[in-house]
């Protein structure tokens, strides 16, 4: 037997695959059991930006955030709430480098978009012209070894038939760790983060940014401002998780979210 063949049965015996997810042996990443298990956003949310609302409140409304300053973004979707295996899955791509989850993850954040027309107020997502990563800043990437994001906009582009324009979207501050900051130290600390590279795609388009997890919106706002400030006529976002509101925070496990998140 050739030694390549030898060395990848004793791989597969090392590493047999797993789900990244309940680590319990099995071909898929991201298993079905796991997948049964996802808690989906769904109405009521804010009929702008998406977040959760009190479940007595009606779905088409908007939130208090939006009716005092609607921000950059034209609307915002995510697949989930902030917890749970959606969360554990999010955390294993990102800090534990679990690849295996990017393509069902993109293909969760596809079947989202392909879903946004049957919900209430629904965001006018077929008009947009191409996916926009959120990327890392090149140091952030180069330190890390992969931007999450990057794959997630690309796995996403190809289970939803549109194109993922990478480079177009530059993150030219290297922001520091957002953990621990107020919203408006927040958005300080990202002002003028982003730039458009290219203008002339950018110009009279719209546009979709992805990312993973939606906190305080204050990544997606200020990408979206630079999309817009090149020229484009609308920015919508979409993210995987989307965190949980403080009144729902009783029920779930927040112990070490914090960790959940960097400044990426
Ligand atoms: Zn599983
Ligand atoms: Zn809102």
């Amino acid at each position: 037997m050739e030694l390549r063949l030898i060395w990848h049965e004793i791989s597969e015996l090392l590493y047999p695959p797993r789900c990244a997810v309940c680590e319990r042996m099995g071909e898929e990443a991201f298993c079905p059991a796991c997948l049964a298990q996802v808690e989906y956003l769904r109405s009521p949310y804010c009929r702008r930006c998406g977040r959760p609302l009190m479940p007595t409140a009606e779905a088409h409304v908007l939130c208090g955030e939006c009716r005092k300053q609607p921000g950059e973004l034209a609307g915002a979707r995510a697949v989930g709430v902030h917890t749970g295996v959606l969360r554990r899955a999010v955390l294993q791509m990102k800090f534990r480098r679990r690849r295996g989850l990017v393509e069902p993850l993109g293909r969760l954040l596809a079947a989202r978009l392909a879903a946004e027309p049957e919900q209430p107020e629904p965001l006018d997502l077929g008009a947009v012209r191409a996916i926009l990563p959120v990327a890392l800043h090149p140091r952030r990437r180069a330190w890390r070894g992969f931007d999450q994001a990057v794959l997630l906009a690309r796995a996403t582009g190809r289970q939803a038939d549109l194109e993922c324009w990478e480079g177009v979207l530059e993150r030219i501050k290297n922001t520091d760790q957002q953990i621990g900051l107020s919203v408006e130290e927040r958005r300080a600390n990202l002002t003028r983060a982003f730039r458009v590279a290219d203008r002339r795609r950018v110009e009279g388009g719209v546009f979709l940014l992805i990312d993973d997890v939606y906190t305080t919106g204050a990544t997606l706002q200020e990408a979206a401002r630079a999309v817009v400030r090149g020229g484009a006529q609308a920015v919508y976002g979409l993210t995987l998780t989307r965190a949980q509101p403080v009144w729902q925070l009783g029920r779930a496990v927040t112990l070490g979210d914090e960790a959940d998140e960097e400044a990426s």
